[in-house]
């Protein structure tokens, strides 16, 4: 699944491309995927310019002139091309939309059909219910206010992790990746952490998620950016997809275990679980 960092690329890719094109047509061949919007609704776009193409969480926003945005979220599978009209929809392409200015369509394709579009007004309920159940951003809180997001939690590190409520964007695998540079087992309960350990915590998140940004992503199963190239970032994991192989600090074989339904992979000397867990 896309997480901060491939939304993060794809949002930038976007943005460089369509900032201000004209939509002049949308095309919907799997109406399942538009949530709380009818086809009907999506005409508020039509003859808009998108003046910008942003990420909040795992969400891409498409900004537009007029007074509605289109609010993405890739799921397990989604991703976006580019392709001249003349080129077949292959039968994972859900959606489409042209533009006056640009040859190319930018076509919507998802495999798993979990992804999803609306189309929302600005200002909205609609549109805060979704933006402010949203934690803060990694790479944009400040670390005094990342120390005391921990007050009164107890539940287990990883779990608060993936918690889109806690902090929004970070899934499985820069979970994984940043607890092991934090030198914190996916296990420990978030009361137990020590002011030095969300100190670290923090510094860890932030190197991670800016080395994969860079990296433009990681590439795992089917990730690729608008161009349609691979990230590259999955070179430099260090825990995550490398169970049975050797910790890169210390030899020691990486371990995986089931929580809350995941995969979580760590190194059992440099991620020592706390006596009482
Ligand atoms: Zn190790």
């Amino acid at each position: 699944m896309p997480e901060l960092p491939e939304v993060e690329v794809i949002a930038r890719g976007l943005r460089s491309r369509l900032c201000g094109s004209t939509i002049s047509s949308f095309r919907v061949l799997y109406p399942s995927l538009l949530k709380g919007t009818g086809i009907i609704g999506l005409g508020k776009i039509l003859g808009c310019k998108v003046i910008d193409v942003r990420r909040r969480g795992k969400y891409i926003l498409m900004d537009t002139a007029g007074d509605a945005l289109l609010l993405f979220h890739l799921r397990m599978t989604g991703q976006f091309v580019f392709r001249f009209p003349h080129q077949p929809w292959d039968k994972h392409t859900h959606f489409g939309l042209s533009f006056v200015e640009d040859p190319q369509e930018l076509r919507f394709r998802d495999v798993r059909k979990f992804g999803s579009l609306s189309c929302l007004k600005i200002p909205s309920p609609e549109f805060s219910n979704t933006m402010d159940g949203l934690g803060p951003e990694p790479l944009e809180i400040a670390e005094a206010d990342f120390l005391r997001l921990f007050r009164g939690r107890s539940g287990r590190l990883k779990s608060l992790l993936l918690d889109q409520r806690f902090l929004a964007g970070i899934g499985n695998i820069y979970a994984d990746e940043i607890l092991f540079r934090a030198l914190l087992n996916p296990l420990v309960r978030a009361s137990s952490l020590s002011r030095r350990d969300r100190q670290r915590l923090w510094d860890s998140m932030r190197q991670v998620l800016e080395e994969a940004v860079a990296h433009r992503g990681s590439s795992v199963r089917d990730f690729v950016d608008t161009e349609e190239r691979e990230g590259n970032f999955q070179r430099h994991h260090r825990v995550y997809g490398r169970e049975g192989l050797p910790c890169v600090m210390c030899g020691q074989i990486i371990k995986r275990i089931r929580l809350a339904g995941r995969s979580s992979h760590y190194c059992p000397i440099c991620q020592r679980p706390p006596d009482s867990l």
